[in-house]
């Protein structure tokens, strides 16, 4: 047999068989071997029947003394009965509605069983557990067992056994991680990681199976980087001098002073943007920290040296808003900006705006009349020609898709190679941040602006809404504004949570009469929505009761009141960018957290809102409380390529990161690694496909 072998080779599988397993995209013993359990059961508790208890999970064997079909007297179904003596005692079994046993297991037979243990009035009894007969080595009902992922008719035994079949020819597979990072790292070889991955004969044994795998996948997406940043390090970039000057002056014009955080990072920037190759650079700064101005500082500097600088932000209103923000601070600037998305498009200079079109800004930009660009994803995937660009900006940049993400570094590849900033507002650990963005440099803001103090922040319970909204019209008659954020639209959920429509609804006509209320959801259309924000941002209203699409970014100085209807239904750093909506003043602003499920206070989410302000203390707490493949603001999916590994395993990623600069170094072509150049291009193959 080979790893080549198709499955209908594999002595004693049938035709039917192979086509059930190619439905699971099973074609070769090769396949079959990097089918990979997807967890398992622990039946690796062997006891003897003597010893059973009522409500363990255990594994025994021995010989059938009796086995029988019956009726069911009162249910109309089958009962399989059988008792089993292991010498120490004899235990009863049922099956229901498995008749067809009888037919294969018999008196005298040895057999392995696994399942739990309960009783009943006839005593202690083993319901429907799994069972194999003895002769030679159990797969199905001893030791730690492989469950697999299944479809169709295809039984679980039936692919644990063909598995079981094929798995020695798991030695053939190439092990592509050079022999010296594989011994550095003390990794189980390939071969026996994956014997060891489909049955282990200790937990141990599969604790390391497991670890090398996820070693494969890091260590894979670490050389992928860093065979990015050599291509990056080779590319031609434009140079854009530091003109000191008017930086100065722009900065002293400014209503604030910049944080030691803003400097440092602008500083990272500018120099950066000053070597010919292109930088590649993530911002990482807690919601409110001052991002923007960092970027526009770097913008600044490119258009005073002529050249073009584009924003890519991930929604309309987000575009908007920069758009306005930059148009106020290069207001006494010779710089043209332009707003460019599939609602919008205008032309800002001096501080006025005018109303353009699509077509025309392409050409402006195409002649280089337009200094900055603010869009949506439009600038990436239109083709959109610029004269000179310099810098690409990405905000909120893990709201775009990888491929967003991939598309955009293609075209800094292939056109011009403009230095790269990308911001984010979900900050993680510096470590974590490294391991994952391999690829990028790191600049982070940890420090707030001065005078900010923290978004207080409760949990209201139900009885206590009226108290709740006393207090809010105390704070919008003093002038403030208040956000309600509901998870719906419309009120179709049979779960019973806030839509806005509804809740809209409801304040308007009773709890805030005397208010003037606003509505923004996602399927209002950009102008609506325009229209909405606008009035919100100019004081036209004082609540606006919104859906989920509020979160990003959004600056509204007066507002401070955060209201969050369902908030159990939201992840913590979403909860965190809603509540970032606020307190981004000197006012005293607040955050209230209502939900429909009566045990608030055991929910750990609500729990750290109260306890946390900042990012970075949130992302631990979600760290510690991940759902599976989950890290606070990101999600795994993002890296189809991660299977076996996760996320929050920084220690294995920077092994992996280190083993790969290490390699990268030694040999930057890789070409004495024939066989790891040959998984790599395999790899990213697959990921592609999923
Ligand atoms: P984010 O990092 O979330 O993108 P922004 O850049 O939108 O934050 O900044 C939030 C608010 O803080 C803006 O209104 C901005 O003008 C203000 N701001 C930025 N830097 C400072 C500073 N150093 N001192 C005071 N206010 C600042
Ligand atoms: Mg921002």
């Amino acid at each position: 047999m080979l790893v080549s072998t198709p499955i209908a080779q594999i002595p004693g599988i049938g035709t039917v068989t192979a086509r059930r397993l190619n439905k699971l995209d099973l074609y070769t013993v090769g396949d079959l071997i990097m089918h990979l359990p997807f967890r398992y059961e622990d039946f690796s508790q062997q006891l003897r029947i003597a010893d059973l208890e009522s409500g363990l999970t255990a594994n025994i064997s021995g010989t059938i003394e009796l086995i029988q079909n019956k009726r069911s007297p009162r249910r109309r179904m089958y009962l399989t009965e059988a008792l089993i003596n292991d010498g120490s005692d004899s235990l009863r079994i049922l099956w229901f509605n498995q008749p067809f046993l009888t037919k294969n297991l018999h008196v005298g037979d040895e057999i392995s069983l696994a399942g739990r243990v309960s009783e009943d009035y006839g005593g202690l009894v083993m319901q429907s557990p799994q069972y194999e007969k003895v002769n030679g080595k159990a797969i199905h009902t001893q030791g730690i067992v492989p469950v697999y992922h299944l479809s169709g008719p295809i039984a679980q035994k039936t692919l644990r056994t063909i598995i079981s079949k094929v798995i020695d020819n798991a030695r053939q597979i190439n092990d592509w991680l050079p022999g010296q990072i594989r011994l550095k790292n003390n990794l189980e070889t390939l071969a026996v990681a994956l014997e060891q991955i489909h049955f282990p004969k200790t937990k141990v044994d599969l604790d390391n199976a497991k670890e090398r795998l996820a070693f494969n996948e890091l260590f894979l997406l670490q050389i992928r980087a860093q065979e990015q940043r050599l291509r990056f390090a080779k590319l031609q970039a434009p140079i854009i001098n530091f003109n000191e000057i008017e930086t100065k002056r722009f900065v002293s014009s400014l209503s604030f002073d910049l944080t030691a955080d803003q400097k440092k990072a602008s500083w990272e920037i500018i120099q950066d943007l000053q070597r010919p190759q292109p930088m590649l650079r993530l911002l990482q700064g807690d919601v409110g920290s001052g991002k923007t101005i960092v970027a526009c500082l770097a913008m600044l500097n490119v258009a005073l040296a002529k050249a073009q600088a584009a924003c890519m932000v991930p929604t309309e209103i987000l575009a908007t808003q920069h758009f306005k923000t930059f148009t106020s601070l290069y207001k006494n600037e010779d710089i043209t900006i332009a707003l460019l998305t599939s609602g919008f498009q205008k032309i800002a200079k001096n501080g006025k705006e005018i109303e353009s079109n699509k077509k025309e800004i392409a050409k402006k930009i195409a002649a280089g009349e337009i200094d900055i660009v603010v869009g949506t994803s439009s600038l990436i995937q239109k083709e959109l020609e610029f004269k000179n660009l310099a810098l690409a900006v990405v905000d909120e940049q893990h709201r775009f898709g990888v491929d967003q993400r991939k598309q955009l570094t293609e075209k800094v590849e292939a056109g011009g190679a403009p230095h790269l900033l990308s911001m984010t507002a979900t900050p993680i650990p510096r470590s974590l941040a490294l391991a994952i963005y391999g690829e990028l440099d790191i600049s982070t803001i940890k420090e707030m602006p001065l005078g900010r103090k923290q978004v207080l922040t409760k949990l209201v319970s139900n009885d206590k809404r009226p108290e709740m909204y006393e207090f809010v019209a105390k704070e919008i008659k003093a002038g403030n504004q208040a956000f309600v954020i509901c998870p719906l639209i419309d009120e179709s959920d049979t779960l019973g949570a806030a839509s806005v429509k509804a809740e809209f609804e409801r304040l308007d006509k009773t709890i805030f009469k005397e208010f003037k209320i606003g509505l923004l959801h996602g399927r209002l259309k950009s102008k609506e929505r325009e229209e909405v924000m606008n009035k919100f941002a100019n004081g036209e209203l004082d609540i606006l009761v919104a859906t989920s699409i509020i979160e990003i970014g959004v600056d509204i100085p007066k507002a401070t009141i955060m209201i969050i209807e369902d908030a159990d239904r939201f992840g913590l750093a979403q909860l965190h960018q809603y509540r970032g909506r606020v307190g981004r003043r000197e006012t005293q602003a607040f955050c209230f957290l209502l939900s429909r499920i009566e045990d608030q206070k055991s929910n750990h989410r609500m729990q750290a809102m109260m306890q946390f302000s900042s990012g970075f203390d949130l992302s631990k707490v979600d760290l510690q409380f991940r759902g599976p493949g989950e890290v606070y603001g990101l999600e795994q999916k993002g890296f189809p390529e991660l299977r076996m590994a996760n996320f929050y395993d920084t220690e294995m990623m920077n092994k992996a990161r280190e083993a790969a600069i290490e390699l990268i170094t030694q040999d930057p072509s890789l070409n004495s690694f024939k066989d790891l150049q040959k998984e790599l291009g395999e790899w990213q193959e697959r990921a592609h496909l999923e």
